[in-house]
C-alpha cells in the first residue's frame, strides 16, 4: 500500500535484544499512547507510516541482526511503505557516529538515555505522570520489571557499561507503584531484571537493598509469582536468601550468570570471585533454599582460555548440575577490556566447547527432569500452540527454560490461569503433564 502523504503517525516499535529492551520500548509505547500517539508492537504489513527499532549492541550476532533489521524498514522507505525510520537503542548510543554515516536514509538516531528527544519528533512530551505505569507486550498474566539501569562491574568482555551507563536504581516506592500497576492489569507474575541486580540500593540507599525491595514486593496484591533474574556472584547479598525461604510468592528459582569457573578465567576475566567462593556460594544457596531451580549462564572461548581452563568448567557443570544452563561463544568487542587483548582461541574451538558444554547440560537436564515424573507442579499457563496448552513451573522463566506441554485435545486449560499439573513423561528440556486429579 503506498501511504506517500499519510501524516497521522501510526508507529510501529520493533524491539531486538533483551528483556531489559523490551522494558525500554513498552515505556516509549507508554509514553506515545499518554500523547495521543497509535502505536504497535512488531505490527506486520505496513499500516503504519513511522516505524522505531529498537536495537541491541552486544555481541556480533545482535549487532548483525539490528543493522539487517534497519535495513529492512529503510528499504520500506525507499519504496515509499512507510514515512519514517527512527532508530534508538544500544547499538545507536554505541555507534551511532559510524552508522549515521553509513545508513543515511534513517531519519534520526538517539541514545538509550534520549526518549524525551524521541518524543519531540511527534511533537511529545516526556509525561512524568506515567511514571510505573506500562503498556506491556508480553502475555497479560506476566511483565518484566526492569529495577535498576546500567552497571558498574568491570567484566572484561562486556560492552553493556558503555551502551547503558553506571548502574542508576530505582527507588523502591518507584518500583512498588509500578508492580501495582502491573498487578491491576491482570499480571500474576513478575520477572525482575537489570544488569546486575543484586547491586540494587548500593547507589541510592548506600547498601544492598535487593532483600528490602523483595520483602515488599511480596506483599503487592495479585501478584502471585516474583522471579528474580540477573544476579551477580560475587558480593551476593545472602540476605535475599532468608526471604526467598520465608515468602512463597518468590520463585525457588535464581538466575545468577557465573560466565566461567576456572580461578584463571574469572580473574582474566575481572569476575572479582573463584572458584571455591562460588561453590560456595552455590551451596549456601541450595541450603538456604531448599528445591531450588539455579540458572547460569557461561561464557567459553574468552582470551586466555586453555584446554585446562574448559575442562575445569566441564568438571565444574557436571559436579554442580545447574537446573537451567545458556552458553555463549566468545565475542571480540572493541572497546571493552577483553578487546584490547588477541582473540587467541579459534573460532572452531570456540563452537567446539560451547556445544561440548551444552551437550553434557542436556544429559544433566533429562536426568533431573526424569525425577519430575510423578510429581505435580503449580504451572502458569502461558498459551495454546501445536495441539498443546503450554505452561511453566516455578522453576522455569518465558522464553529461556523449559516448559509443561498439556495435550490440548484431552484437556482444557484457561491461558493465563495456574493449574496443579502431574507430569507423565520428561525430556532434555520439556515435560509433559496432564491436570492432576482433584481430591
Ligand atoms: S555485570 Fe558484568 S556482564 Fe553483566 S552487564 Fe555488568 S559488566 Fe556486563
Amino acid at each position: 500500500m503506498k501511504t506517500k502523504g499519510a501524516s497521522k503517525p501510526k508507529v510501529n516499535l520493533v524491539t531486538l535484544g533483551c528483556s531489559k529492551n523490551l522494558v525500554d520500548s513498552e515505556v516509549i509505547m507508554t509514553q506515545l499512547k499518554g500523547n495521543g500517539i497509535s502505536v504497535a508492537h512488531e505490527a506486520d504489513g505496513n499500516e503504519n507510516n513511522i516505524v522505531i527499532i529498537n536495537t541491541c549492541g552486544f555481541i556480533d550476532n545482535a549487532k548483525q541482526e539490528s543493522i539487517d533489521t534497519i535495513l529492512k524498514y529503510t528499504e520500506a522507505k525507499e519504496n515509499g511503505l512507510i514515512e519514517k525510520v527512527y532508530v534508538t537503542g544500544c547499538l545507536s548510543q554505541r555507534y551511532r557516529d559510524d552508522l549515521e554515516d553509513e545508513i543515511p536514509n534513517v531519519d534520526a538516531w538517539f541514545g538509550t538515555m534520549e526518549l524525551p528527544m524521541l518524543l519531540k519528533k511527534f511533537k511529545a512530551d516526556y509525561k512524568h505522570e506515567l511514571i510505573g505505569e506500562r503498556v506491556t507486550t508480553t502475555s497479560r498474566h506476566y511483565a518484566y520489571l526492569k529495577i535498576s539501569e546500567g552497571c558498574d562491574r568491570p567484566c572484561s568482555f562486556c560492552a553493556i557499561p558503555i551502551m547503558r551507563g553506571k548502574h542508576v536504581s530505582k527507588p523502591i516506592e518507584q518500583i512498588i507503584t509500578e508492580a501495582k500497576n502491573l498487578a491491576k492489569n491482570g499480571v500474576k507474575e513478575l520477572l525482575l531484571i537489570a544488569q546486575d541486580s543484586t547491586y540494587y540500593g548500593l547507589d541510592i540507599y548506600k547498601k544492598r537493598n535487593f532483600a528490602e525491595l523483595l520483602d515488599q514486593l511480596s506483599d503487592v496484591e495479585g501478584i502471585e509469582w516474583i522471579r528474580l533474574h540477573y544476579a551477580f556472584p560475587s558480593g551476593f547479598p545472602e540476605d535475599i536468601l532468608e526471604v526467598m525461604a520465608r515468602k512463597p510468592k518468590i520463585c525457588n528459582y535464581l538466575d545468577i550468570p557465573l560466565q566461567h569457573a576456572s580461578t584463571n578465567m574469572l580473574e582474566i576475566m575481572r569476575r572479582g570471585t573463584t572458584m571455591a567462593r562460588t561453590e560456595k556460594l552455590l551451596a549456601n544457596i541450595r541450603a538456604k533454599v531448599p528445591g531450588i531451580a539455579i540458572r547460569t549462564t557461561m561464557l567459553v572461548g574468552h582470551p586466555g582460555e586453555t584446554e585446562e581452563d574448559f575442562q575445569e568448567l566441564m568438571d565444574f557443570v557436571e559436579r554442580n548440575r545447574f537446573e537451567r544452563l545458556g552458553v555463549f561463544a566468545y565475542s571480540h568487542e572493541e572497546g571493552t577490556h577483553a578487546g584490547q587483548m588477541k582473540d587467541d582461541v579459534p573460532q572452531k574451538v570456540k563452537d567446539t566447547r560451547a556445544n561440548e558444554l551444552m551437550e553434557l547440560q542436556e544429559q544433566i537436564s533429562l536426568e533431573l527432569n526424569d525425577a519430575k515424573v510423578g510429581k505435580t507442579y503449580k504451572t502458569l499457563i502461558d498459551r495454546k500452540e501445536s495441539g498443546y496448552f503450554i505452561g511453566r513451573t516455578e522453576f522455569d522463566s518465558p522464553e529461556v527454560d523449559n516448559e509443561v506441554l498439556i495435550d490440548a485435545k484431552e484437556h482444557y486449560l484457561k491461558i493465563g490461569d495456574f493449574a496443579d499439573i502431574e507430569i507423565i513423561e520428561a525430556r532434555e528440556f520439556d515435560l509433559i503433564g496432564v491436570p492432576a486429579k482433584q481430591n
